[in-house]
């Protein structure tokens, strides 16, 4: 009946399929060649995905972490992409292959930015490079964006963004409006997001990111001779960023000799000021931890034994009760003199004395966070 007006109705929108094609960029999120194709549409994200899928809220959930079949196949059937290519977008296959047993049990993909998504809120969990952003004809966010490892824009050799700079609000596509047109915009005061500054990022972070990017690449990681598999090499990268973490911490110690010994640039390593997660860590903090990552590995497991010999490191530094030993280390572990558990770090305090200053400023910063939530 007649040529379909570009306004689309909701019906039109599932009926007929979108009247101007969107297609997806190399590497483009799903979530962000959604907001886009909304815009190009001339229509809200929230319109559009409540069209595709009038009784799903994609926007409160994570829809990067992949689509089930059903889902998929409305979207294949109104975009027409076919649904393997759909498939690709998703987060999943990589999550899958770095973690350690099936991605439904953990609440936090390892490796992969949390959004802490509240109804359409977000916390975090994309960044974006602003010189990619400004050479794109039609902006988009990518996948390797979403990657906890990835703090540095290889072609551009910059920090990433994971924060609009005028108003600090994370980066919500899907809150655009139509009016904004483009996807290089903030959500929440509408700036430019490529009208920015950029600081260059640590050269040490950026090998770790390519290292992590070959280890998925290849299927293979190395430490010193051994071939490890992703998701042991990434849990071997876990595990010692547990160590720098808990050194961090102390002003002395052991532990602080131990990243002395590695070159490890103690006044670089500040602790997160939140304790929280490396998936949940601004990119500031994670490319700090992930450069100082970087000096751990590449020592190699010679440079590492050397090092807490020299530390006079016993098990107990080495050992943590919620994370397992990786088998490539627990050689090493069994060679140093203690017994696992003793000599670890101090026990949480019950005890009710005051506690440390370091302690208030990271129980601080988690209250403002929780308060930054609640108010936007
Ligand atoms: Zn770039
Ligand atoms: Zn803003």
């Amino acid at each position: 009946m007649g040529t379909p007006h570009p306004r689309h109705t909701r019906n039109a929108l599932v009926n007929e399929g979108w009247a101007l094609p969107v297609a997806l960029q190399p590497d483009e999120l799903l979530s962000s060649w959604l907001a886009r194709a909304a815009l190009t549409q001339g229509c809200d994200p929230l319109v559009l995905t409540g069209s595709i899928w009038p009784s799903w809220r994609v926007w409160a959930r994570d829809p990067d972490r992949g689509l089930s079949k059903a889902q998929v196949d409305a979207l294949a059937s109104v975009s027409g992409i076919d649904t393997s290519t759909l498939h690709t977008t998703s987060l999943r296959t990589t999550a899958a292959t770095i973690a350690r047993g099936p991605l439904e049990s953990y609440a936090i993909w390892p490796w992969i930015l949390a959004q802490g998504t509240r109804n359409r809120m977000r916390h975090g969990g994309l960044q974006y490079c602003p010189i990619c952003l400004k050479e794109d004809g039609k902006p988009y966010f990518r996948r390797q964006w979403r990657l906890a490892w990835h703090t540095g824009c290889v072609k551009h050799g910059v920090l990433l963004a994971d924060r609009c700079t005028h108003c600090h609000a994370p980066l919500e596509p899907h809150r655009l409006s139509a009016e904004d047109g483009h996807l290089a915009r903030c959500a929440t005061c509408v700036s430019d997001l490529r009208q920015v500054d950029t600081l260059p990022v640590v050269e040490s972070a950026l090998t770790f990111q390519n290292t992590a990017d070959d280890v998925l690449t290849t299927g293979v990681g190395v430490y010193g001779t051994t071939q490890l598999s992703p998701a042991d090499w990434f849990e071997l990268s876990r595990y010692f960023l547990t160590i720098l973490r808990k050194a961090s911490l102390t002003q002395s110690g052991k532990l602080r000799a131990l990243i002395r010994e590695l070159g490890i640039n103690s006044v670089q390593l500040n602790p997160p000021a939140t304790g929280l997660p490396l998936e949940l860590l601004p990119v500031g903090e994670r490319m700090q931890l992930l450069s100082a990552l970087w000096r751990l590995l590449s020592a190699g497991p010679e440079g590492f034994r050397a090092a807490t010999h020299a530390a006079l490191l016993t098990r107990g530094y080495l050992h943590h009760t919620k994370q397992p030993v990786p088998a490539s280390v627990l050689t090493l572990l069994e060679s140093l003199p203690g017994q696992i558990g003793i000599g670890s770090y101090p026990a949480r305090d019950k005890s009710g004395a005051p506690r440390s200053k370091q302690t208030v400023m990271r129980m601080h910063a988690r209250l403002l966070r929780r308060m930054n939530a609640a108010s936007r």
